[in-house]
């Protein structure tokens, strides 16, 4: 990974930080669509936060650089929205793939549904679909823009609206991080903006197709995912890890 632009320092992070709590997502897209330049894009799993902050990145800059993981295993109704998208904003798409060779050696060794056998088994399977692919596609940036949210639970309650993501060795920008899953929702209607047909049958956070399901009225947002695991704190797959390195 090179990481090619100028750290920013801690005191200004804070500061950036401070100010941002109360910008509108498209501004913070503006400012770090002007800073980072060719180096930044945005990571999309095609989820309802994803999908919308697309929308107000393409009314920023239409050549905003979109990137998704197939890990293969996705859920057809992600497949589609994935083509709506490209029609709709004329999106160049950039897909990254599992390396082949992990693949099938996994699933030699382990079965196709290795994860429903234990977190390590399940952790493997994120790491060679999803972790490894993620490096790769973050290797040329010097910046990434994810849909989190605070109120998703977890770690995702620390994240900083602009933060180094000690993890990749670039910064990581969450312009919906103080957003609420209902904002996102209004937002997605009032523009028209395509979305997962998934999340209008109960589907609030969409992941691969046998590791998501949906969830009950009162459940946890992402009590969805990796539903058989009994740790409702370890719902993550390795792609976001919070440092504090915003504040
Ligand atoms: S979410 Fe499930 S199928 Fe997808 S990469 Fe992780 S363990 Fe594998």
């Amino acid at each position: 990974m090179t990481f090619t632009a100028t750290r920013i320092p801690d005191a200004e992070l804070v500061q950036i930080n401070a100010r941002f709590e109360n910008t509108p997502p498209g501004d913070v897209l503006a400012w770090a669509d002007k800073h980072f330049g060719a180096r930044i894009a945005q990571m999309s799993s095609f989820g309802l936060e994803d999908v919308a902050l697309y929308d107000m990145y393409w009314r920023v800059n239409s050549k905003a650089r979109l990137m998704t993981l197939d890990t293969l295993r996705l859920p057809n109704e992600t497949y589609t929205v994935i083509d709506q998208t490209k029609l709709r904003y004329k999106a160049n798409i950039e897909v990254f793939l599992p390396e082949m060779t992990a693949v099938t050696n996994m699933v030699q060794e382990k079965g196709y549904n290795l994860f429903y056998k234990g977190v390590d088994n399940r952790k493997l399977c994120c790491g060679v679909r999803k972790v490894e692919p993620l490096k790769r596609a973050l290797s040329g940036l010097d910046a990434w823009v994810t849909g989190l949210r605070r109120d998703q639970g977890m770690d995702r309650g620390r994240i900083g609206i602009v933060e180094w993501d000690q993890g990749f060795g670039l910064y990581k920008i969450n312009p919906l991080a103080n957003w609420s899953f209902e904002q996102v929702r209004k937002y997605v209607d009032q523009h028209s903006v395509p979305f997962n047909a998934l999340h209008d049958q109960g589907y609030p956070s969409i992941g691969c197709d046998p590791c998501t399901r949906a969830i009950k009225p009162g459940e946890d947002l992402r009590a969805g995912r990796w539903w058989w695991e009994s740790d409702p704190n370890a719902k993550e797959c390795g792609l976001h890890v919070v440092e504090a390195a915003h504040r």
